[in-house]
């Protein structure tokens, strides 16, 4: 035991130095992600000693922070949570990601994801007018299937005023936490194109969705952003039998070939790792895979992106771009039930950890 622990010390202390020492990981597996929801304000400094001793020390470059309205918003400070972050409380998450040389992304979920369960979110409870679905009454207790089919709310991408909300809270956020990309969720739509939409039905639903991500897209690039997204709407789930939720079962799958290939496709699978990188990246996306709560998914995804990584032509190599842990509990119940939980236990941080033991064997120069 003692000799196992001096192992695992000295692999501790060394892997900083080799992280640092070269570009070989970063030629290996370019980006090295991790996605959590943003902390909340008692939680900001919890975070930030988790970000220096959690995620650093093992080769993190790249955080994505769900922010959705959890930000005291100065251009729309009607949509702030009630218990928020402050402008001082982002300044330390980014300098910590400064420090740490973390590449630091926010997140608000567009056009999908406007409510949870029985709660709608704060877009639409301020703005009922973007609702997709106004005839969709939330329920009073949630269950899935139910008879309105809903999953989430959306807005609607086609009524006139919703761009001039929901772009200025994702530019003032960018600038407040001084990034040059911003993940726009855009995942599991289930309501698009409805026909009782008064602009939107009748219409193509990949067009649909490919004209919100081009014009998000569009909006950051303009300013120098890159868009993230979730995949998952431009997977056919019905032709491939991925189902409705990891891919889409709602006709938006063809928006592949109609959006811009510089979007950073973040390909969630949870349950197996399926080929789907490759597909993306044979049209042109760069891409991450991105596991959830099992390790042997999360080692699979490392191991493939590494394969196709070196098995590629130069053009298509770097499309290949890495791997994303994602994490759908709190940051705070994270930091309490996983990163200090149980060892073993089926979970995004055990799946963190093996995923990033098989990143670090991929080092050449790892012993
Ligand atoms: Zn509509």
């Amino acid at each position: 035991m003692k000799t196992l622990f001096c192992l695992w010390v000295g692999a501790a202390v060394l892997w900083p130095v080799l992280t640092r020492a070269g570009d070989s990981l970063d030629e290996v597996m370019p980006v090295r992600g991790f996605s959590i929801p943003a902390p909340r304000p008692a939680e900001v400094d919890r975070f930030v000693k988790f970000i220096d001793t959690g995620l650093a020390p093992r080769g993190v470059n790249t955080l994505v922070l769900l922010v959705e309205y959890n930000f005291q918003f100065q251009t729309h400070p009607e949509l702030r949570d009630r218990n928020a972050l402050s402008q001082e409380d982002v300044k330390k998450l980014a300098a910590a990601c400064r420090k740490d040389h973390i590449h630091l992304i926010p997140q608000i979920d567009l056009l999908g994801h406007q409510s949870a369960g029985k709660s709608l979110g704060s877009l639409l409870a301020h703005y009922p007018e973007f609702d997709e679905t106004p005839w969709v009454k939330m329920p009073e207790r949630y269950t899935w299937p139910n008879a309105d089919g809903l999953y989430c709310k959306s807005y609607c991408p086609l009524h006139p005023k919703v761009h001039e909300v929901v772009f200025a809270v994702m530019d003032e956020l960018c600038d407040v936490f001084e990034t040059d990309a911003f993940h726009a969720g855009m995942d599991e739509v289930f309501y698009i194109g409805e026909s009782k939409c008064p602009r939107c039905g009748g219409r193509d639903k990949a067009e649909l969705f490919a004209g919100e991500v081009t014009a998000i897209h569009d909006h950051l690039r303009e300013k120098g952003r890159r868009m993230w997204m979730w995949s998952d709407r431009l997977l056919d789930g019905k032709a491939n039998g991925l189902g409705e939720w990891e891919a889409s079962a709602n006709g938006t799958a063809r928006a592949i070939d109609l959006v811009p290939k510089d979007i950073m496709l973040c390909d969630w699978h949870y349950e197996r790792a399926v080929p789907t990188a490759p597909y993306f990246a044979m049209k042109g996306f760069h891409v991450v895979s991105c596991p959830w709560k099992l390790p042997e998914v999360g080692v699979w995804q490392v191991q493939e992106m590494a394969q196709w990584r070196k098995r590629s032509p130069a053009e298509l190599k770097d499309r290949f771009e890495g791997v994303m842990q994602t994490v759908w509990t709190g940051a705070g119940s994270f930091l309490d039930r996983e990163y200090n939980g149980k060892p073993g236990a089926t979970n995004s941080w055990n799946c963190f950890t093996a995923m990033y033991g098989e990143i670090k064997k991929l080092q050449p120069d790892a012993k």
